[in-house]
């Protein structure tokens, strides 16, 4: 390559760097400002009509009604406070039929509301729009502020005698009784927050849930599609070759008997993840077997040498077969997608008396090896150095699958240079 295309192909990769980082910059931005708009939904003062008295609030009202009304000079007592439509309506009376003596409207309730404490409307000049109330016989009323901007309740009382001032006495209790009540009612009203809090969590979760479901599928389904298109892409060269019409036979009729597998289990359980049935000896070796003899021809295809070497004892261990056969194919595929041609992966499973609870299996590769700055992030769910950022799942998968299993995976780099990722599984007993 000249110097002129080098610059070129330079200035490319710098753009197509640059495209790349601005995407991934746009979707941070997105993902953030989609959370903040989440967490402003949650945790910011509520419109009056989401702050609605539950039916805590309501019990509330009725007992400090009961109260006032206790008062001998006094006839009635009514509570006004927002309704779902943030509407104010009456939400407690007593008597009941005093819920009729007058609608509550919302300029009232907001005339209500500006006062900062229990007011006589009997005194001369109170508030203007107060006198409409006083028109219809209220006495006194007061305002219960709720969470932030948004009021909890009003309370109008009227007296026994229609016109005559309430006592000082009643006042105070009124004034009492309405920030008591304010106290009370902003507790149910942040607990409700809260409860609803919990819930959109909840949702999200679920939605998160599902999210990892439908991709931990769409991974596992593309797995056995690309040994069956292995297979197929090498087929017109090997028409003459019996064994390997043996082992593509073999290698296919596995990876649709598991997709089969696969797709029965969500049928069932709705998710691909129900305890694992405890894999049988020989099970455990038709795995390993049918991983290998895939993995070899996509390695020989690829131009990378495959040497194993496996125990001729399996014993049982405390996963599935296709787990077995997920995790082998996940570390393999990473390990083809770094090793460059003419170079070599192995496998090595070993189980013997020395390792008596547990197998051990090593894949060696000879890419670049795992950057120690990224170690500890590369089992992380849809972490990946790939450059479409695609992808992402396969240690993540991996990782559970060892962690169900009650084994360990770590991973080291080889001083020659490439990636050895050890996995430790238990026997069954
Ligand atoms: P994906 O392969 O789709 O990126 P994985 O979860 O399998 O998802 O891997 C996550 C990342 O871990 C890869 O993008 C790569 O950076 C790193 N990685 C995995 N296996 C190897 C390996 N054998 N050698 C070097 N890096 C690896």
């Amino acid at each position: 390559m000249d110097s002129g295309s080098r610059i070129t192909r330079g200035a490319e990769n710098a753009h197509v760097n640059e495209d790349r980082r601005n995407q991934s910059t746009r979707t941070t931005n997105r993902r953030r400002a989609a959370e903040s708009a989440l967490l402003d939904e949650l945790l910011l003062p509520h419109a009056p009509q989401n702050e609605n008295v539950g039916s805590e609030g309501q019990t509330l009202l009725m007992r400090a009604l009961a109260r006032l009304e206790r008062q001998e000079d006094v006839d009635a007592a009514v509570a006004w406070a927002p309704g779902p439509g943030g509407e104010p309506r009456v939400l407690a009376a007593n008597p009941p039929e005093a819920a009729d003596e007058i609608r509550p409207v919302p300029e009232l309730y907001d005339a209500l509301m500006k006062l900062e404490r229990a007011q006589r409307l009997t005194d001369p000049n109170p508030e203007l729009e107060l006198t409409a109330l006083a028109a219809r016989g209220v006495s006194a009323v007061a305002p219960v502020p709720g969470l932030g901007a948004s009021p909890a309740a009003a309370l109008l009382l009227f007296a026994k005698k229609a016109g005559r001032p309430l006592r000082p006495r009643t006042i105070a209790i009124l004034n009492e009784v309405a920030t008591g009540l304010a106290r009370s009612m902003s507790t149910s009203l942040a607990l409700d927050r809260l409860g609803r809090l919990d819930e959109a969590v909840a949702q999200l979760d679920r939605q998160a849930s599902l999210g990892r479901l439908v991709s931990e599928i769409v991974h596992e389904i593309r797995n056995p599609l690309v040994s069956v298109k292995t297979f197929l892409q090498l087929l017109p060269h090997r028409l003459e070759d019996p064994e390997f019409h043996q082992d593509f036979r073999l290698v296919v009729n596995d990876e649709v008997q598991r997709l089969e597998r696969m797709l029965d289990d969500l049928l069932r359980h709705a998710s691909p993840r129900t305890s694992p049935p405890i894999a049988d000896i020989a099970r455990i070796g038709d795995a390993v077997r049918t991983t290998i003899a895939l993995m070899t021809y996509r390695f020989s295809a690829q131009g990378v040498s495959f040497e194993h070497q496996i125990s001729d004892d399996l014993p049982a261990l405390r996963l599935s077969e296709d787990s077995l056969r997920q995790l082998l194919l996940n570390l393999l595929l990473n390990a083809s997608a770094v090793t460059p041609k003419g170079a070599a992966i192995s496998l090595h499973v070993d189980w013997s008396p020395n390792h008596a609870n547990h197998l051990e299996l090593k894949i060696f590769d000879e890419g670049p090896g795992i950057d120690p700055n990224t170690a500890t992030r590369i089992f992380e769910p849809f972490w990946t150095t790939r450059p479409d950022r695609v992808g992402g799942l396969g240690l993540a998968i991996c990782k559970r699958i060892v962690d169900d299993a009650g084994g360990e995976i770590e991973i080291s780099n080889r001083r020659s240079g490439g990636a050895c990722f050890r996995v430790e599984l238990p026997i069954a007993d």
